[in-house]
């Protein structure tokens, strides 16, 4: 079976978030399960495009609207990520430094999916499944089976995975000439509210829908930026399946980001070698439980909680605790994070920004990292953090959900919050402390953290099982 994802970002090449982290895994833990994977992304001036060699395989004219564009199509020649990487470049659109965030990008995505089954029909490349990733690929799915341009591929069969359900990329009908020829009469499955809903669109289209956790999958039809009656209706055609992680990146055996290795035999000890440094470097006592935060400052991560959280932490002279920050988002939040390192010297800290080192040195030095978020589709900071014998202290939603049992539980490892507020997650982090406090019942939850199974395996023959499964929707 042959199954090329379509995805916007894919680690290392290009990553935001979450699904640059799965579109980089997931592939190459298919292929050692005897799935060929492969990935097709855009291209961006990036350090990894630079500094890889990568042969031409195929060059075309295509045309979105009236507007003729010229692509290529890069192959990465070692398959040093453990599947074939491709990566297609567009001139003038897909040639930039940034992944989302320009005037145009409604243009450079649809650009994108049109070059790409481009290539698919010229080609005569022979795939069983395409996998669309998020908006920025969904139109893919209505083309596919609705334009008269892509007939000869519609046997390929489609999935579509949420990875984020807020963003659907939509936009006015005036776009619409963008498109080849399609089917009058289907027009109706690419509307949402008057506009073209990519994401809304892939999910009516697709063969499945996946969402990467099965709580998020039904959260979806309460809370998907106005698209919840669609979730309502379409739900049996989803499966949630929670992400892993990938081993061979995130184990604390071996990362050569950390500053001491460490398994479940020495964590203890190794794990306050990371923290010594980790301490050394923001200016913090290594004696005090250490709270981190990693992400996007953004509210559905609950980022803008943090400063009335930390005022409230601080105020108390009881909470003996160290907060570090590493994020960076919306403006607004990220100067109140940085203003508190003036309001409390040697107890908080921020790092305004991304840093992939950083990260892992934080997973593995951190007592405890918080995840107060409102909408967590799977969450992936709680998985490396456990996996490093950092505990998370999490709000109760979506993969968050699924993924921690707190410590009240039988076999519990983590702290659950019973919402997304100051004061809930003030009263996780009282927990946090007195669990910090009694030192024999912490260390105990470090190895049990670090054996859990959220490897790729176990979520890679969950997509494997869903791909024999297809059978086109009408
Ligand atoms: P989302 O995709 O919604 O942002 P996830 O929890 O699924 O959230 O994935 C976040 C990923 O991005 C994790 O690998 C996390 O470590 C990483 N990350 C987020 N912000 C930063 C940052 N500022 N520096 C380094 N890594 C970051």
């Amino acid at each position: 079976m042959k199954v090329i994802h379509l995805s916007a970002e894919c680690y290392p090449v290009a990553k935001i978030g979450g699904l640059g982290d799965v579109a980089g895994a997931l592939p190459k833990y298919l292929n050692q399960l005897g799935v060929e994977a492969m990935v097709v992304m855009p291209f961006y001036e990036r350090k990894f495009v630079q500094e890889n060699a990568f042969d031409t395989v195929f060059r075309a004219t295509s045309l979105m609207g009236d507007r003729p564009f010229y692509f290529e199509i890069l192959k990465e020649k070692t398959k040093k990520l453990g599947f074939d990487l491709y990566i297609l470049k567009i001139p003038g659109l897909l040639d930039r430094t940034e992944v989302y965030g320009y005037d145009d990008d409604v243009e450079r995505f649809t650009a994108f999916q049109l070059a790409f089954l481009d290539w698919m029909l010229w080609s005569g490349e022979q795939v069983d499944v395409i996998h669309c990733h998020d908006h920025q690929t969904g139109l893919v799915p209505f083309l596919l089976y609705y334009s008269s341009r892509y007939t000869s591929l519609s046997n390929i069969r489609t999935v579509f995975t949420i990875h984020n359900g807020q963003y659907h990329g939509a936009f006015g009908w005036e776009k619409f000439n963008y498109l080849p020829d399609v089917d009058p009469w289907k027009t109706g499955l690419l509307d949402w509210n008057g506009g073209i809903n990519p994401l809304a669109s892939a999910v009516r289209c697709a063969d499945a829908f996946t969402t990467v956790s099965p709580s998020y999958l039904l959260e979806l039809t309460s809370n998907s930026n106005g698209l919840e009656y669609l979730f309502e209706l379409e739900k049996a055609y989803g499966t949630g399946i929670i992400n892993g992680i990938d081993y061979d990146v995130w184990d604390p055996e071996n990362d050569p980001m950390i500053v001491t290795h460490y398994d479940t035999e020495n964590v203890a000890l190794k794990k306050a070698f990371n923290k010594a440094f980790l301490c050394g470097q923001f200016g913090f006592s290594p004696d005090k439980p250490l709270f981190t935060f990693i992400g996007r400052l953004v509210a559905e991560k609950g980022a803008d909680l943090l400063p009335g959280i930390f005022r409230q932490i601080f105020a108390d002279i009881e909470n003996p605790v160290n907060v570090l920050i590493l994020g960076s988002g919306e403006a607004a939040t990220e100067h109140e994070l940085s203003a508190l390192k003036e309001a409390f010297p040697g107890r908080y800290n921020a790092y305004i920004g991304y840093n992939e080192e950083l990260a892992h040195r934080i997973y593995a030095g951190a007592d405890f990292i918080l995840m107060p978020s409102r909408v967590e589709p799977c969450g992936l900071n709680q998985l490396y953090a456990l996996r490093y014998a950092t505990i998370p202290v999490v709000n109760s939603t979506g993969g968050l959900k699924d993924t921690v049992i707190d410590i009240s539980e039988p076999d519990g490892y983590g702290i659950r919050c019973e919402a997304a507020t100051v004061d809930a997650v003030f009263t996780g982090i009282k927990r946090a402390i007195e669990l910090f406090q009694n030192t024999a019942a912490l260390q105990l939850l470090y190895p049990q953290t670090m054996s859990l199974d959220f490897s790729w395996a176990r979520s890679a023959k969950e997509y494997i099982h869903l791909y024999h499964s297809l059978k086109p929707k009408s």
